[in-house]
């Protein structure tokens, strides 16, 4: 199917400076400037404190995912330069950055958080541009966030012995971390700043398709004067990310992505010794009793599983709503998401941005074509999609049942299978019913059901009245085929100590 096919069955999601209809006024467009980003033709691999290219000289591009043009091409590195990579790090552990005082670290911390804050436009343009992502989220949840993470790390990099963990808790060594394209910025930051605030060097492989702004994070190392090597970043393909996980030198693994590849990274690294966490898929329930505010409940659904275009492993793509208040609810969630607006990620009113990639585009398609297949009901609101880029209308699947594999699988994207239930017991039992663990929300006015509901779902995290809340002092992480280990909070900073 192409994109024409998505645009026809679902008749026209809003683009910017088209006419809602039914209230008859208009948003005036109102693109954020992309004259903020110099983007430089080529980039390279950040290597000991230095910009240059792989061993190889290979590069590959990487495109705007809203109008499949090509942004920028970026060095492709290979066992050579993950080796190079590995040995800078390892050279600036043991010289520099293990010896270094507390108080030390966390001035180039502090000095991080800050250089991100200050460009911050820059650095959401750029998201938006090689992500797809709605400025208006990297504008107000990655890069914000992104910062909170090192200036939070920054305090404790100089009271790491009074977090718990003994009175002199020592850094693990050389961190290869492996990333993926949702949030890119936000997930480097997840895994640098609590590395280096414990002491640890990093070697970073951000996800092909969106490396730039990981080497803007680079650049702002360089900048904020951090000792070479500290902080290394190896763009690339997977076999990249195979090389960093796999090599000797690197004492922790941390990897954020799909669960088949964490189960090979998992078997990658077993018997060798190597700390490992990984943070993997996911297949949240979003539950909403009869008691809840719906208008708030509403809210939470959209943003749980339309927030980011769905490519957040937590995302509630699961919908689990009381039997007795289900026509209601998606009422109000088919008038709200018929007002969504869908379309250029630069553009401050857009709600629902780019899919990253089309290889995950024809994922979603597939996954949606079969929920069609296997006797679920399928609706968009009216919406018509850009010609060029990839694009997917904001999708509602009812009559989805257990078996279902848009209820079993993660799409990770704008489509959400509607279950019902009619018991707290009944609700839990479904949430519970997948491999994955890692999120779950409860929508309820009763706080004992709240606290009952958490008792049991098995997920890392659970929100209650909210959904998709993230804070640089809240660990998160799930189990079972969501991965172990935690990430944020004290529980995070225990992943990079050798405790
Ligand atoms: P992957 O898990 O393949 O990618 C995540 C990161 O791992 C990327 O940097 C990738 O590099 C790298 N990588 C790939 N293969 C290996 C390997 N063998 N060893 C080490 N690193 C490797 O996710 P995809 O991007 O392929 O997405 C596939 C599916 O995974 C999605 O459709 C989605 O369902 C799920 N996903 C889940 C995420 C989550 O946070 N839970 C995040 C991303 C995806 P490269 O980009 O070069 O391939």
């Amino acid at each position: 199917m192409d994109s024409g096919s998505d645009a026809e069955r679902t008749g026209t999601v809003l683009m910017q400076g088209q006419v809602t209809g039914q209230a008859g006024w208009d948003y005036a467009p109102a693109p954020e400037a992309a004259s903020s980003v110099t983007l430089a033709s080529e980039y390279g691999l950040f290597i000991n404190g230095e910009f240059g290219p792989a061993a190889s000289g290979r590069l590959f591009p990487t495109v705007n995912p809203a109008t499949e043009e090509p942004l920028a091409q970026v060095a492709e590195a290979g066992e050579e330069d993950v080796d190079r990579a590995v040995a800078a790090a390892r050279a600036a552990y043991a010289g520099v950055w293990s010896r270094m005082p507390g108080t030390e670290r966390a001035v180039y911390l502090y000095r991080i958080a800050r250089l991100l804050q200050e460009r911050s436009r820059e650095f959401a343009v750029l998201e938006s541009l090689d992500n797809g992502k709605p400025i208006r989220e990297s504008r107000d949840v990655d890069v914000p966030l992104a910062a909170a993470h090192f200036f939070y790390h920054a305090g404790w990099a100089d009271k790491l012995e009074h977090a718990g963990f003994g009175p002199s808790p020592r850094p693990l060594g050389v961190a290869g971390q492996v990333i993926p394209w949702n949030f890119p910025l936000l997930m480097a930051a997840w895994k640098v700043a609590p590395a280096l605030a414990a002491g640890n060097t990093c070697v970073l492989k951000p996800a092909e398709t969106t490396p730039l702004t990981a080497l803007l994070l680079a650049e702002v190392c360089q900048q904020a004067g951090l000792p070479p090597g500290v902080l290394n970043v190896t763009t690339g393909a997977g076999s990249a990310g195979a090389a960093l996980v796999s090599h000797p030198g690197v004492d922790k693994v941390a990897f954020t992505g799909s669960t088949e590849v964490g189960k090979e990274i998992q078997r990658a690294v077993a018997g060798t010794g190597k700390r490992l966490t990984l943070e993997l898929g996911g297949k949240a329930a979003n539950i909403v009793f009869d008691d809840a505010p719906v208008e708030a409940a509403v809210e939470g659904i959209v943003n749980g599983i339309f927030f980011n275009q769905g490519h957040v492993c937590c995302a509630g793509s699961r919908l689990l709503v009381q039997e007795s208040v289900a026509d209601a609810v998606l009422g109000r969630l088919r008038d709200r998401l018929a007002v969504l607006r869908l379309g250029d990620p630069l553009d401050k009113n857009t709600d629902i941005g780019a899919i990253n990639s089309r290889q995950q585009l024809d994922k979603i398609r597939e996954l949606s074509d079969a929920g069609e297949a296997e006797g679920a009901e399928r609706w968009s609101p009216p919406c018509r999609l850009p010609d060029r880029g990839f694009w997917f209308p904001p999708t509602v699947f009812t009559g989805v049942s257990q078996s279902h594999r848009i209820a079993r699988e993660e799409i990770f994207g704008p489509v959400l299978s509607v279950l019902t239930f009619r018991t707290p017991a009944e609700a839990v039992a479904k949430a519970n019913n997948t491999p994955y663990g890692l999120s779950a929300g409860v929508w309820t006015e009763k706080g004992s059901r709240i606290l009952w509901l958490a008792q049991r779902l098995r997920a890392g995290v659970v929100w209650a009245n909210t959904y998709n809340r993230f804070d640089p002092a809240s660990p998160f992480g799930g189990y079972r085929e969501s991965g172990f280990g935690r990430e944020g909070g004290r529980h995070g900073l225990g992943a990079y100590l050798d405790v």
